[in-house]
């Protein structure tokens, strides 16, 4: 069975699906928690807006 690979957003370095920090809102993967507040801190608005139109259609 050959795994899932996939690169993380952040220091470009490919992870097995599994071992993958996944954000569904961007749709974007992360090797680590600190590849994930390091991506964060470079997209900050973006992740604001991706906020603000996912709790507007949470309701
Ligand atoms: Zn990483």
């Amino acid at each position: 069975m050959r795994e899932t690979k996939v690169m993380c957003e952040s220091c470009g370095s490919y992870l097995s699906l599994d071992n993958a920090l996944f954000d569904e809102h961007v749709e974007v993967f992360f090797c680590q928690d600190d590849c994930l507040y390091e991506w964060a801190d470079d997209h900050f608005e973006e992740i604001v807006e991706q906020y603000k139109s996912f709790r507007v259609y949470a309701g």
